[in-house]
C-alpha cells in the first residue's frame, strides 16, 4: 500500500496504487484524488484505508490542489480537512511546513517527484516539510525553497535536516524535447540545464532526482541525509500510477509526513 524511506524518523508514507477500493481501470484501485474518475465516497474510503494503515485520521489531511507553482505554505491545525473535507475557496499551492504536531501534510503525485522533509533540534523533530517538485516546479526550486522557509521558521541549520525522495518518474522514461532543454536553460542557466536534461542515445532524457538531490546539497542539506526511493513510476505501472505511461488516464497517489 506505500513505501518508506529507512532514512526519516517521522511518520511518513508513499503511497502505492494498491490496496484501496477503486474498480475503475486506471484509478484502480488506491486513487487518493478527486477529479480522476472516480466518485468522492471512493477516494473518501481510499483516505481513510490508507490513512488507517499509516497511523492517521482522515481529517487530518491537507493537500490542497497543486498548481506546478513554487508556493509553500506554513501551516497548522487550522489547515487540517483542506483539500479532502473542505474543497470550495481553498488556496492552491505545492508545499507546506508545519512545526504542528498531528497535521498531516499531503502531496499528490503520478510521475511528480514528492519531497519529504524532517528537521531535527536536540536529537528531536520539531518541523517537518513536503513539497511538489514537477519539472516547473523542480526548476523554479521548490525543494530549496523549503529548506530556507524550513530553517528560517523554525530556527533549525540545513546539516539538521533529512530529505526523502519519493517514487517519481525517472530518467530511464522521462524523454524530454529540445523546447524542454530550453526552458530548463532558461531557468537555471544552459550549464547547469545541460547536466540534467541529458543525451542518451538519440533520446533526451530529463534526470528530476538529479537535479533535486544537487539543489538540496547547493543549499546546505548533507548527501547522507538525502535518500532516494530508487523505483521509477513510469517502470511500475502495476505498482504506482503513472501520468506518462497511462497517457494521462490515471489515478493519484498520496505522499504524506507529520510528526505525532
Ligand atoms: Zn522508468
Amino acid at each position: 500500500m506505500f513505501v518508506k524511506s529507512t532514512l526519516l524518523r517521522t511518520p511518513h508514507a508513499f503511497a502505492t496504487r494498491n490496496e484501496g477500493i477503486s474498480t475503475n481501470e486506471h484509478t484502480k484501485s488506491l486513487n487518493l484524488a478527486f477529479g480522476r474518475g472516480d466518485e468522492r465516497e471512493t477516494v473518501l474510503e481510499n483516505l481513510k484505508i490508507f490513512a488507517d494503515e499509516v497511523g492517521f485520521k482522515p481529517e487530518q489531511v491537507i493537500s490542497l490542489p497543486q498548481i506546478h507553482s513554487d508556493i509553500i505554505y506554513k501551516v497548522g491545525e487550522d489547515n487540517r480537512g483542506e483539500g479532502y473535507f473542505k474543497t470550495k475557496d481553498i488556496r492552491k499551492g505545492d508545499g507546506y511546513i508545519t512545526d504542528k504536531k498531528g497535521v498531516v501534510l499531503g502531496i499528490k503525485t503520478a510521475d511528480c517527484v514528492p519531497i519529504l522533509f524532517e528537521a531535527e533540534k536536540d536529537g528531536e523533530v520539531v518541523a517537518v516539510g513536503a513539497v511538489h517538485a514537477g519539472w516547473r516546479g523542480s526548476v523554479a526550486k521548490i525543494a530549496q525553497k523549503c529548506v530556507d522557509m524550513i530553517c528560517r521558521e523554525y530556527d533549525v541549520k540545513p546539516e539538521n535536516i533529512r530529505v526523502a525522495i519519493g517514487p517519481c518518474i525517472h530518467k530511464c522514461c522521462y524523454e524530454v524535447g529540445e523546447d524542454f532543454l530550453q526552458s530548463v536553460s532558461e531557468a537555471l542557466g544552459r550549464e547547469v540545464a545541460e547536466k540534467f536534461v541529458i543525451r542518451d542515445g538519440g533520446r533526451l532524457v530529463c534526470d528530476l532526482v538529479a537535479l533535486n538531490r544537487c539543489l538540496l546539497i547547493n543549499c546546505g542539506i548533507s548527501p547522507e541525509n538525502i535518500d532516494v526511493i530508487d523505483e521509477c513510476t513510469c517502470c511500475n505501472p502495476d505498482k504506482y500510477f503513472s501520468h506518462r505511461y497511462s497517457k494521462g488516464h490515471r489515478g493519484t497517489m498520496l505522499n504524506v509526513i507529520y510528526m505525532k
